[in-house]
């Protein structure tokens, strides 16, 4: 069985999900863009072992508290090497809002498309989807008694898509990746997205009105 968690998080109330392989306790904390402590509770409340902080890019308010988790938590840290200049650029990011912050941990584990991220008998697998930034990726697990999941960061949301006139976002990269990329994935797929509620590629292919398939 798989253990799913997702509450939103931050001043940008970011989705922050906690992925867990029931039979192992092995976990994947995706994007902590903040609550932390929230985080912590919920790993020992199922007494989770964290082998992943995954990120489905590295806006701020994606990798707020990564260094918290991963501080008091554990777990590889990984992100795309495209958004490395994001990520290196947190305190930057931190700064344009009049917040400080403190040195990032660094990334441990460069994300390429098509690997797989095991946790116990799960895995994540990673979809790179650029155009929202460079190294946006979704992360796609499957579920054996329901429909997979796609945690699709700010690439696709509930009828909308991400902005892509931040630094290195691009319009027709974001349709490239979402039509190539996530249309193809089977109708039924429940989508997680960076921000908001829950939606289904089926639907998205339907009624998005940013990018038909
Ligand atoms: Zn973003
Ligand atoms: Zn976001």
């Amino acid at each position: 069985m798989l253990l799913l968690e997702t509450f939103a998080v931050g001043a940008f109330q970011c989705n922050c999900s906690i992925l867990a392989c029931a039979d192992t306790k092995e976990a994947v904390v995706v994007d902590p863009g903040g609550e932390h402590l929230r985080i912590l509770e919920i790993v020992r409340h199922y007494d989770l072992t964290v082998k992943w902080i995954i990120h489905t890019h590295a806006h701020l308010d994606h990798i707020y508290e990564t260094r918290d988790v991963k501080e008091q938590a554990g777990g590889t840290i990984a992100l795309h090497p495209a958004d490395q200049f994001l990520y290196d650029g947190f305190a930057m990011q931190a700064a344009m809002f009049g917040w400080q912050v403190r040195p990032v941990a660094p990334v441990e584990h460069p994300l390429s498309d098509g690997e797989s991220l095991a946790f116990g008998k799960r895995a994540a697998r990673v979809i790179h989807t650029p155009g929202h930034t460079p190294g946006s990726c979704c992360f796609q697990v499957e579920r054996e008694s329901d429909d997979p999941l796609l945690l699709a960061g700010d690439t696709l949301f509930q009828r909308s898509i991400g902005r892509t006139d931040l630094p290195g976002g691009d319009f027709d990269t974001i349709e490239r990746s979402i039509r190539e990329r996530l249309y193809t994935l089977s109708p039924e797929t429940r989508v997680i997205p960076g921000h908001g509620p829950p939606t289904t590629i089926g639907d998205e292919r339907r009624s998005n009105p940013f990018v038909k398939p």
